[in-house]
């Protein structure tokens, strides 16, 4: 090898914004035939507002949305802090064996009354057509579920929006002749809408870390060599598990530790410019 074209290429990306935090990274990137996205914190900002909180029980909307908040003061998830800008701090309720339940959501107990809160599975038996939401609220929206052990008590309609670059980084990949796809844990209404703004045929919805990673898993036997995308901690054996990964400059901590490339710039376009100059430098040194 030639560690002086990799120490160039190196310094290179980071004045791009690319910290290559290991070694192998540019090898294994001019190999790459297949980029995989995580979708929230991914695809989009990860910075989802929320636009209605709907009762579904005998609890009203805003003592839903109080007690969503409530079981999210423990998250890092982007969902978390969306719900925690929508209430007033202060009137907080405090909440005892708060637990994350990664890929699905948050429980906790308040007052002694067991609640969850998050995808579809919370609650498995009330689909979003019976809720009759409008479809400018539907499309692209991520619903969250809030029970308790056997009433489902709301629902909060989240909207997140596809990060500029997103378009072209994908229609890049495409022309160079890579695969794309998204493993996402979240519902398949919103998964699509967004696929289908990217122009991605392959994704999978409902995904739970250990599925990421048997998708993952399936594909690099089948003999593809896969780039992994993602933001969260839910995403961290996933990325782990990657012949190479990329985590989202603003993503979580384990996201940044589980994966090789960190892209401080939260520019997606960089991480063609990342796999064209892999494909340079692999090329100068044969
Ligand atoms: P993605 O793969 O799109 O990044 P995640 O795996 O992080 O999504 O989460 C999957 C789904 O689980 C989310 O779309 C959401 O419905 C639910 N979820 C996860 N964590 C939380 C949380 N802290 N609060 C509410 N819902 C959550
Ligand atoms: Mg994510």
């Amino acid at each position: 090898a030639a560690p002086a074209a990799m120490a160039a290429a190196g310094s290179h990306l980071l004045q791009r914004g690319t910290l290559l935090t290991r070694g192998h990274a540019l090898e294994t990137l001019a190999q790459v035939n297949h980029v995989v996205f995580d979708k929230t914190g991914t695809l989009t900002y990860g910075k989802p507002v929320l636009q209605k909180s709907i009762a579904l029980g005998k609890v009203d909307a805003e003592l839903c949305l109080r007690l969503a908040a409530s079981l999210e003061q423990a998250s890092e998830h982007p969902l978390a802090a969306s719900f925690l800008n929508a209430v007033d701090q202060s009137t907080l309720f405090l909440v005892e064996k708060a637990q994350n339940i990664p890929g699905k959501g948050v429980s906790g107990m308040i007052d002694g009354v067991a609640y969850t809160l998050g995808n579809i599975t919370v609650v498995e038996n009330r689909s979003i057509t019976e809720l009759g939401l409008p479809e400018e609220v539907q499309a692209g929206a991520t619903v969250v579920w809030l029970a308790s052990e056997n009433e489902t008590l709301g629902a909060f309609v989240l909207s997140d929006e596809l990060r500029a670059d997103a378009i072209e980084l994908v229609s890049q990949l495409k022309q160079a002749g890579i695969r794309v796809s998204i493993l996402s844990g979240d519902s398949e209404g919103a998964v699509k809408y967004f696929a289908d703004k990217l122009d991605i045929d392959t994704y999978s919805s409902s995904m739970r870390p250990e599925d990421k990673l048997a998708a993952l898993q399936v594909m690099q036997k089948a003999g593809d060599v896969v780039a992994m995308i993602g933001d969260g901690v839910n995403d961290a054996p996933v990325l782990a598990g990657a012949q190479v990964s990329f985590a989202m400059g603003g993503g979580t901590q384990v996201a940044h530790a589980s994966s090789d490339i960190v892209l401080l710039s939260e520019k997606l376009v960089e991480i063609w410019h990342a796999i064209e100059l892999g494909r340079e430098s692999i090329k100068v040194i044969r």
